[in-house]
């Protein structure tokens, strides 16, 4: 399998990003897994330190592991919004592919010295390890809100991205550009969309010079995500998306059949409805190059 540094240049030069899902538990990861399979498409699956209290960090690795030889497909692990050095270390020794190191909640001085700690650690245990730092503030929550998070609606600068990535020596820079964590009511009835600032983008990635990562995907506009990987975004988050299908098809299920009680035939109508989710976003952060991978990879 290609390094991830490699597959994401790829799709840079092709104009598409990777699609980033975060898991929970089995299901989640088959239904993420299954649609990237079904369009021979790399696939970025994540999970954060609370999805991971949940999963087993060594646990979601070894599947992973075993899913990724099984089906010969690309897919990487990422460890997502993590907040502490020691559950970085603990996700890249079981094997996570990708850290996200987020101290964006601290001041912007404090984010650089712990974020370049977490690369030199990090690095220091695995030399391929792909670290991610933060900038700006997204809200938090990969939930329905009220309301969006004001803090959210400050948008990085390029020159706080050129010095962070200067002073950290990571790989990917995730900033504020108007996206957000989590969905409104309105974005997942479909009335809403969240919507990117396409030029801020472009100058980031200009100030930057690294991969960006765009977070709190869910809901945006699909006209703004293919101009926002035409200005640089490499990486997009999406995980409210695929909880909201979760819930929806499990209870759809559960009223589907009121007497059943077997797992295995409550379930697969839940990974179905999220494979629709997970598939219908690979194919738009594809672009192109989905219909060409069966063939080039
Ligand atoms: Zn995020």
């Amino acid at each position: 399998m290609d390094a991830l540094r490699t597959v994401l240049t790829r799709l840079e030069k092709e104009g598409a990003a990777l699609g980033h899902f975060n898991v929970a538990d089995l299901v989640l990861l088959k239904a993420v897994v299954g649609a990237a399979a079904d369009i021979k498409f790399p696939v970025f699956v994540g999970a954060s330190e609370g999805e991971r209290g949940f999963f087993g960090t060594r646990q979601l690795a070894v599947l992973v592991k075993s899913l990724r030889e099984e089906s010969g497909q690309p897919i990487f692990l990422n460890a997502d919004h993590t907040h502490s050095l020691a559950s970085a270390v603990e996700a890249v020794k079981a094997g996570f592919d990708a850290v996200v190191a987020d101290f964006s909640a601290l001041p912007f001085a404090e984010n650089i010295a712990r974020t370049k700690e977490a690369v030199e650690t990090l690095k220091g245990i695995n030399p391929s390890a792909f670290v991610e730092g933060e900038i700006g503030n997204i809200g938090t929550g990969s939930e329905i809100h009220e309301s969006v998070q004001s803090a959210s609606r400050i948008l990085s600068t390029p020159e706080e991205a050129r010095q962070f990535v200067a002073a950290t020596g990571i790989d990917s820079l995730a900033p504020a550009v108007g996206n957000m964590h989590g969905m409104l009511e309105s974005m997942v009835e479909g009335k809403t969309k969240k919507r990117l600032n396409i030029e801020r983008i472009r100058e980031i990635k200009k100030a930057a010079g690294i991969f960006l990562t765009l977070h709190g995907g869910s809901g945006t506009d699909d006209g703004d995500f293919r101009n926002a990987i035409g200005a640089g975004i490499n990486i997009i988050h999406i995980n409210t998306e695929l909880r909201v299908a979760w819930r929806k098809s499990l209870e759809e299920s559960l009223s589907r059949q009121p007497g059943e009680v077997v797992p295995y035939k409550i379930l697969p109508p839940v990974i179905d409805a999220v494979k629709q989710v997970v598939s219908s976003r690979l194919k738009l952060f594809g672009g192109q190059s989905v219909g060409q991978s069966a063939a080039a990879r």
